[in-house]
């Protein structure tokens, strides 16, 4: 299975993909991984995203394409993998299409994890972590403000708490921006390829884990379904030619009319 997960930052895509990773023993593909193992590795690709990052530059998309294709070789990544932090944008998007094209291992399905606005912001500036262990807690859930008042292993003393600079309400806010300018259209690219699933990412972790795991398979069980009812038609088909021609033109009005109440639609927000 070759998944995207999209959300927010603190929709809980990191903790749902390592999840899932459990639950379906396929990898999780994170671009920020990569790109930090290349440079230990010291890689061609990781000595020029080395370069990019210490002259303050983005790592250009190319560069991180590359990375995920040398990934997707690995014998782990042939039962499927799951793609966690990359595309952020469009063009990334058409990118990686085309990639997974060229290889062909093109996507199963793209999840949309949603998640209120404001719990967003109250679970990103709840995150803390402890300065000795790198544990990470939301001290804005019972079971984190729990976690907060054991022991650490590394020191015996309690854990030592530190919001990170970037976590804060002000800078959580403007992070959401982005996401909402740059990463939110990908929902309509990738519901138009017909891959996307949305699921309530609100609750219980474990509560999420089932909701995305019943979209997946759902999604599965839909297209083994289609593929089931085409080999039918196309016996049909064969038996009788003329009713399925009938059929097949009687569903080929229904886009027109789609398109030209989505025209309506348009002309009308542009009045607004
Ligand atoms: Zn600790």
């Amino acid at each position: 299975m070759r998944i995207v997960l999209l959300g927010a930052p603190g929709s809980g895509k990191g903790t749902q993909s390592q999840r899932l990773m459990q639950h379906e023993h396929i990898p999780q593909i994170s671009t920020g991984d990569l790109l930090r193992a290349a440079v230990a590795r010291g890689t061609e690709l990781g000595r020029k995203a080395k370069e990019a990052m210490d002259g303050g530059r983005l790592v250009d998309d190319q560069l991180v394409l590359g990375m995920i294709r040398e990934r997707l070789a690995e014998a782990d990544a042939r039962r499927g993998f799951i793609l966690d932090g990359f595309p952020r944008n469009l063009a990334q998007a058409e990118a990686l299409d085309k990639l997974l094209a060229t290889l062909q291992q093109p996507l199963d399905a793209v999840v949309q994890l949603e998640v209120d606005y404001g719990e967003l912001v109250r679970r990103i500036s709840g995150r803390r972590t402890c300065a000795d262990c790198g544990r990470v807690f939301n001290v804005s859930t019972s079971a984190g403000k729990h976690a907060e008042g054991e022991l650490c292993p590394r020191t015996g003393a309690p854990h030592r708490l530190v919001q990170r600079p970037d976590d804060n309400e002000a800078t959580v806010s403007e992070r959401l921006r982005v996401y909402d300018e740059q990463t939110r259209p990908l929902v309509e690219f990738y519901r138009a390829r017909g891959l996307l699933r949305v699921i309530n990412a609100e609750g219980q972790v474990a509560e999420v884990t089932r909701r995305l795991e019943q979209a997946l398979h759902a999604r599965a069980a839909a297209k083994a379904a289609t593929a089931k009812r085409s080999t039918k038609a196309k016996r049909v088909a064969n038996a009788a030619k003329r009713p399925a021609k009938a059929k097949r033109t009687a569903k080929a009005k229904r886009p027109a009319q789609g398109k030209r109440a989505a025209k309506g639609k348009s002309a009308r927000r542009a009045r607004r």
